[in-house]
């Protein structure tokens, strides 16, 4: 994925910045612990499309 596209990314519900999961293809927002997947290389800004990250779940670094 595009790292000057992740740049102008943020999570759709609190505007903040996402971290990339490359192993997953995932956008993460540790703030929300929400994980907004990556399909064919577009990232599915949506809230209600977005993953719920358990509280156990590692969220990279
Ligand atoms: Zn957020």
């Amino acid at each position: 994925m595009d790292a000057k596209l992740l740049e102008i990314l943020v999570c759709p519900v609190c505007k903040g910045p996402l971290h990339l999961d490359k192993a997953r293809q995932e956008l993460i927002c540790r703030g929300d612990r929400l994980a907004f997947a990556i399909k064919d290389g577009i990232p599915v800004m949506l809230e209600s499309e977005a993953r719920e990250l358990p509280a156990d779940e590692e969220v990279g670094s």
